[in-house]
């Protein structure tokens, strides 16, 4: 093999987005296949772009953008079945997160990713590949076909590329919440974001300018459902159930009340990827939530998505052989991933705590936060910088991952 010259994208989320237009960057052809119909299709709820995806996307000329259609946060608190916890500690000298609408962000991303040379099929699903010494093709649902040097995985948590490189991994780990969001005229006291452990779940909001609340809940459910199954279920269904999940809670059962089938969004289920074995094999590579979806509690699967598509595309602008490039990428990425995967996997374990948990959470949580040095705690999640002018060394030793 040699110096890659093209790349296939599958699928055009937000580490899609962002591979194709840093491999464009990079000198490096790229195809962006999704097999939405439609860029607007399935894209719902809010997300929050820690400092350190920001300062990313500052490398790509698009961090303005995502700025621009965000909404500073800046300040968090706590509460555990109603009362207030206080405020947690914040890192001195980093920027707010940003929360944006998941179709804005979609959109900013893909209009840069255009605007560097990156082009995008829409309805194409992938369902097959094969790879040749000179090249790889992958097969669409639609029947067509497409070859280029590598192809980038991007395609989200149940990744089809993840499979094609290893049918034996381990697959996403349903954490038994399924998550909706609704946006509602209402006031609420606090002007930041508040995380809420009610009596029966968890359930985080913040005010929006205009007098309205956004709210997202984390509704416990035994039984998995995919997005699409669950957004085939009317929506009254799924309001009765939340007001019935958060009723009595403050202010948890207002804002579900208010909520409409209209402004009710089904956000699907939440996973935590385990550690992938294979992260590459042969020209294929994975990138974002197909190789390490944290939890949605870290608050950073987008940002560590964006990192690790712009580390890709710099570890294949320097070195000559993909294999080299994609070990010197894992070397790159793994550690923090998992590192940060670690810690949402114990977040979530604690949101639904039972009465007890609960009052034991109101009796440590608060001298815990001042006792608290967020800059250890946050300081390598949010002061992580990516030297993009740099040159990636070889990957000391080589390994293979086929
Ligand atoms: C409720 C919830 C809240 C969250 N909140 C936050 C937050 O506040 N902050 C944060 O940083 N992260 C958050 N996350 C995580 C964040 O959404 C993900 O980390 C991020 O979307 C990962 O981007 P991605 O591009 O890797 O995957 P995705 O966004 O899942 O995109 C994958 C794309 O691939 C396409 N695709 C799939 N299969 C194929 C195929 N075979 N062929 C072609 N295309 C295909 C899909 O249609 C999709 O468009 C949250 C997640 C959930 C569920």
């Amino acid at each position: 093999m040699s110096r890659p010259v093209s790349a296939l994208v599958i699928g055009g989320g937000i580490a899609g987005a962002v591979a194709a237009t840093a491999l464009r960057l990079a000198g490096i052809g790229a195809e962006v296949h999704e097999a939405y119909r439609d860029p607007g299709d399935g894209v719902g709820g809010s997300l929050a772009i820690a400092a350190n995806g920001l300062a990313a996307l500052d490398l790509l000329g698009v961090g303005d953008a995502v700025r621009a259609v965000g909404l500073p946060i800046e300040r968090t608190r706590m509460t555990v079945g109603g009362r207030d916890l206080g405020t947690l500690p914040q890192l001195a000298g980093v920027e707010p997160m940003r929360m944006v609408r998941r179709g804005d962000l979609h959109r900013v991303l893909r209009d840069r990713a255009v605007a560097a040379g990156a082009e995008f099929r829409y309805g194409s699903r992938l369902t097959g590949v094969e790879e040749r010494p000179s090249g790889i093709t992958a097969r669409f649902d639609d029947g067509s076909t497409a070859t280029a040097d590598v192809l980038v995985g991007a395609d989200g948590v149940r990744s089809t590329v993840r499979t094609l490189i290893d049918p034996a991994n381990p697959g996403p780990r349903y954490t038994g919440l399924l998550s909706f969001d609704g946006d509602v005229p209402a006031e609420v006291a606090f002007d930041g974001m508040t995380f809420a452990f009610g009596r029966r779940a968890y359930s985080l909001y913040w005010p929006e300018p205009g007098g309205r609340v956004v709210w997202g809940a984390n509704l416990p459910s035994r039984e998995y459902l995919s997005l699409k199954a669950a957004r085939e279920i009317p929506g009254e269904h799924w309001l009765d159930v939340l007001r019935a999940t958060y009723a009595g809670d403050d202010p948890a059962g207002m804002l579900a009340e208010r909520t409409t089938p209209e402004t009710l969004g089904i956000t699907g289920a939440i996973h935590i990827m385990p550690p992938v074995p294979h992260w590459w094999r042969g020209r294929m590579v994975l990138v974002g939530d197909a190789v390490h979806a944290p939890s949605n509690s870290t608050g950073q699967g987008a940002s560590l998505a964006i990192e690790s598509a712009i580390e890709l595309a710099r570890c294949l602008r320097d070195l000559p052989e993909p294999a080299d490039a994609f070990a010197a990428y894992e070397q790159l990425r793994r550690g923090r991933v998992e590192g940060i995967a670690r810690r949402g996997a114990r977040i979530n374990s604690t949101k639904t705590p039972g009465p007890v948990a609960r009052r034991v959470m109101q009796l440590v949580m608060p001298p815990l936060f001042k006792r608290m040095d967020p800059e250890r705690s946050m300081g390598p999640e949010l002061r992580h910088r990516i030297d993009w002018a740099a040159a990636v060394p070889m990957p000391e030793p080589v390994r293979a991952s086929a």
